[in-house]
């Protein structure tokens, strides 16, 4: 057995763990969890442990249902709770997904994005990520009721009458505790709202970072008398929660992103590697941005982008260059701030990085860089720049993404198909309601 498995059955049992908890994660981006008995973990190793995945949300058809979960020991952590909850410690792997058969289940985001990487890899590179990730804190209250903010506060703000005035630091500490390094934490622009960024990690590794943050996330703010929100928009009247998207490309120890030659010390890797992003932003719009509220945060004067652009400090951009450290050549990377805080970040990286690769692949020269606030500039103006839109609605993101052969490879043929259905289901729904604006804009017509 390798180091990893061993080290894994000792922890159990030196810090008597009483559950084992296997995670995964839908086409949807929903954190799933089946928990087994240590003494039931050596066979898991083996032979994985079947479930049913029809079960879940696009992983199979009625017909083929059976699947098996393979837990990967890299990603063992100890949970956090135990302490506050009186109850006995117990700890989380993410897992792998495969047939029955043995391969790699198509269904699989986790394989998405791996099958991803490898694609970067047989480029020569490896890719490493850090998201900021927005949210909202809100106060608990009934069922179905609206919306109010946990606090009053703004950007960076140092709240005095917090609704829950320790709640960013247990976040920190219950992170850290798990391996997952934090680099930053503040209040954002919105009262109730919140962002914490993430050290960065190679791209695997941080997807899965990002479904324990979340679940993290959600359990410290019940823990402290709140409710934790990664609702893209819950607020017309507010900016909404971005997850910013901040890659690199390395080849070996070198930072393929660096050349300190450039005005931006942006390498020709990196240059191709945005005009890719931004050449198929709205094919992969329905993919990082996946639901219809998703959309009613990409709006102008919103702090999100609303068109394909880039430039070095322009907040309305779809991909930024951060400056914050001019000379560091490991540092050097892009943001890309169109993502929202509930994508499913490993079929979002996955397509993000397939974007860009397509650049570097296909030599894909950059425009110039905005330097007007694309928001303040009309449809005509932004065509005329060469600034395409992004997709409006979920609606027009679907059409747009149904035609990209570019997402179709990068997510398969099972989850393409999947996805596509699934969110014109989520589309056709929502046409269907009658919302209060209707009502109020045209009941007395
Ligand atoms: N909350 C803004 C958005 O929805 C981003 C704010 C920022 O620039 O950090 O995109
Ligand atoms: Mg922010
Ligand atoms: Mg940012």
């Amino acid at each position: 057995m390798d180091r990893q498995k061993e080290f894994v059955l000792r922890t159990l049992e030196e810090r008597d763990i009483r559950f084992v908890r296997l995670w995964f994660t839908d086409v949807l981006g929903y954190l799933k969890s089946v928990a087994i008995a240590p003494a039931e973990l050596e066979g898991a190793f083996e032979e994985g442990i079947g479930f049913d995945g029809s079960a879940i949300e696009g992983f199979a058809r009625v017909s083929e249902a059976d699947m098996v979960a393979k837990p990967d020991p890299s990603s063992f952590q100890v949970l956090p709770w135990s302490t506050s909850r009186g109850d006995q410690h117990s700890a989380r792997m993410f897992c792998d997904i495969a047939m029955p058969d043995g391969s790699p289940s198509w269904a699989d985001p986790r394989h998405v994005l791996r099958r991803q990487l490898n694609k970067a890899g047989d480029l020569g590179f490896s890719c490493y990520v850090h998201p900021e990730i927005e949210f909202f804190l809100l106060k608990s209250g009934p069922e179905g009721a609206p919306p109010v903010p946990a606090d009053t506060g703004g950007f960076f703000d140092q709240v005095v009458h917090e609704a829950a005035p320790n709640f960013r630091r247990h976040v920190v500490d219950a992170l850290e505790s798990m391996g997952i390094s934090v680099e930053f934490s503040h209040h954002e622009g919105a009262p109730g709202q919140q962002e914490i960024d993430l050290r960065y990690a190679d791209a695997l590794s941080m997807a899965d970072n990002v479904m324990t943050f979340r679940y993290v996330v959600k359990e410290v703010a019940i823990d402290e008398g709140v409710r934790a929100t990664f609702m893209p928009k819950p607020f017309s009247r507010y900016p909404g929660s971005a997850m910013h998207v901040h890659m690199s490309l390395f080849e070996g120890e070198t930072n393929a992103f660096h050349d300190p030659d450039d005005p931006n010390q942006l390498s020709q890797t990196a240059r191709a590697f945005v005009a890719g992003i931004l050449e198929h932003a709205a094919e992969i719009s329905a993919v990082t941005n996946q639901w219809v509220n998703s959309y009613k945060r990409l709006i102008h004067g919103g702090e999100a982008p609303t068109a394909a652009s880039w430039g070095r400090s322009n907040r309305s951009a779809l991909v930024r260059v951060p400056m914050y450290t001019p000379n560091k050549a490991s540092s050097r990377r892009v943001e890309i701030r169109s993502p929202d805080s509930a994508c499913n970040p490993y079929l979002a990286f996955a397509v993000l990085l397939a974007a860009g690769l397509r650049g570097i692949e296909k030599g894909y020269t950059l425009a110039p860089e905005a330097e007007d606030d694309v928001w303040a500039l009309t449809p005509a103006e932004r065509r005329a720049m060469g600034y395409r839109d992004l997709p409006g609605s979920l609606a027009d993101a679907l059409i747009v993404m149904e035609h990209s052969e570019l997402v179709a490879e990068a997510l398969g043929e099972h989850v393409f198909d999947f996805f596509l259905r699934n969110k014109r289901r989520e589309w056709a729904e929502y046409r269907s309601q009658v919302t209060p604006f209707e009502l109020s804009e045209y009941l007395d017509l």
